[in-house]
């Protein structure tokens, strides 16, 4: 059986971040990373937006500002950003704090989905010219942690150490492990909410802030703003019966590379937490993206503002550009009427934002404004830690998304630096 001190589940920032992090506090270790596809299929991969402000993307519940600003210093000598600039945000500020909303000022960079591959190619590059053994299209299967080895599609392998960080996408995957390590967990707070596209000039707040975070009540916030070439996508779920499910989602191409499309596209969405008699949060998401997907055809939903004022559903003919402005990025997808398919709490909440939104920044519900249902966020598995280096047995730690421990790049980057930190200890 091929043997290693560190193995790591997952190329994403949360495992890439372990890795630097390892190779700097012991250099002569055997390091090992896998991951089921040729390159992470997280944020990295996908539009690359990043956050470097407290508390953008870090879960209050285990991270304070300090630690979190001390770890987020060291990020930025890895991913060496250039943060964007911004302007006039003072005058969107005021408007949202008359209306009880507020705007969040955020450092941030972004690198479009094209440069964000760059950025991936050349940490992968560090790492392998540091020692670390890259095995990229190998998936972890199973773990039997008693006699310490994993079992991968290819071989057994076994550790000292392993890290599994496998992102949002690897929610289910993650679920099995804790339940084979024996570890306790809940899953009982999501996000769920629309993805709204607009053109630029109905929301040009975009070319004074590229990622503008705005909250309001009711635990409703904006989210994954994208502009330049900017895109609706359907990403694919399967649920642990089988089923499938589609969530929207955004991302940019390049400024450098790509000319604008004149379209911008964000998330608008209300975390939900629930307690007992729920025994899953994730379970409840799920249903609603089935839901939408019955109603659908085996496709998201999309409706313009205009429609929804109405109370009508879109059909097929309030796509075309001609009469409503501008046709959608996303062409897989179902005219049809989300008040349907989406629970009246979470809509009236998000609708109530948007109005705010709308007076904050006047235009966004145009009636040409298209929603997308259903955008929910699969990240919100809580483990039970052994330590704050999110440790879940004597040898295995967890971090980035899946785990909880962070809900977006930069972050994930930091909860594979404090994870890194406790199995560099626990190896001695
Ligand atoms: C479409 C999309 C766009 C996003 N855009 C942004 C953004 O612009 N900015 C931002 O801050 N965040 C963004 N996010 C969130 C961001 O991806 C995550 O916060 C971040 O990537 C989490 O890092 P991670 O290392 O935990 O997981 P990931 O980056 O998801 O990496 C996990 C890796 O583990 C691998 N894996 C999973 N299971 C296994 C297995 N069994 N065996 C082997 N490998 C496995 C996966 O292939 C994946 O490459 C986006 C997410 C998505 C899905």
């Amino acid at each position: 059986m091929d043997f290693f001190d560190v193995v790591i589940v997952g190329s994403g920032p949360a495992g890439m971040g372990a890795a630097f992090e390892i190779i700097k506090g012991k250099p002569n270790l055997r390091i090992l990373m896998i991951d089921q596809e040729p390159f992470s299929t997280g944020g990295m991969r996908n539009d690359c937006k990043m956050n470097f402000t407290y508390p953008i993307g870090f879960p209050e519940e285990y991270w304070e500002k300090q630690e979190a600003d001390r770890a987020l210093n060291q990020v930025i000598d890895y991913l060496k950003p250039t943060i964007l600039p911004k302007a006039n945000i003072e005058i969107y500020s005021k408007r949202a704090e008359r209306l009880g909303c507020s705007l969040v000022d955020i450092s941030q960079a972004h690198l479009g989905t094209d440069g964000g591959l760059v950025l991936i190619k050349r940490l992968l590059a560090e790492l392998n010219a540091l020692g670390v053994t890259l095995s990229l299209g190998e998936k972890m299967l199973s773990v039997d942690d008693t006699r310490r080895f994993i079992v991968t599609d290819k071989r057994d392998i076994g550790y000292e150490t392993l890290l599994i960080a496998p992102g949002r996408k690897g929610f289910h995957f993650l679920q099995m492990m804790l339940q084979s390590l024996g570890v306790p967990f809940v899953d009982n707070i999501v996000d769920i909410g629309l993805r709204i596209e607009t053109r630029f000039e109905h929301y040009p707040i975009v070319g004074d802030y590229y990622d503008p975070k705005f909250y309001f009540p009711e635990k409703v916030r904006t989210f994954c703003t994208n502009s330049g070439n900017a895109h609706v996508v359907k990403e694919r779920y399967v649920t642990s019966r089988g089923d499938v499910w589609y969530s929207v989602n955004g991302h940019a191409y390049s400024a450098d590379t790509h000319e604008s499309n004149g379209l911008v596209n964000f998330a608008i969405l209300k975390t939900v937490r629930f307690t007992a008699p729920l025994a899953s949060g994730q379970a409840f998401a799920e249903n609603l993206g089935l839901q939408a997907a019955l109603m659908g055809g085996n496709k998201p939903l999309m409706q313009r503002v205009g429609d929804f004022r109405l109370g009508s559903r879109s059909k097929e003919n309030s796509f075309n550009s001609d009469l409503f402005d501008f046709p959608p990025t996303l062409k897989d997808c179902c005219p049809g009427d989300i008040s349907l398919a989406m629970p009246a709490k979470i809509l009236r909440a998000i609708w109530k934002a948007m109005k705010n939104l709308d007076t904050i920044v006047p235009g966004v519900l145009h009636p040409s404004t298209i929603m997308y249902y259903p955008e929910i966020k699969l990240y919100a598995n809580k483990p039970v830690y052994l330590d704050r280096n999110f440790r879940v047995t004597d040898r295995v730690f967890l971090a980035g998304d899946g785990a909880g421990t962070s809900r977006g790049i930069t972050a994930a980057w930091a909860s594979g630096i404090r994870a890194a930190r406790g199995m560099v200890e626990r190896i001695g």
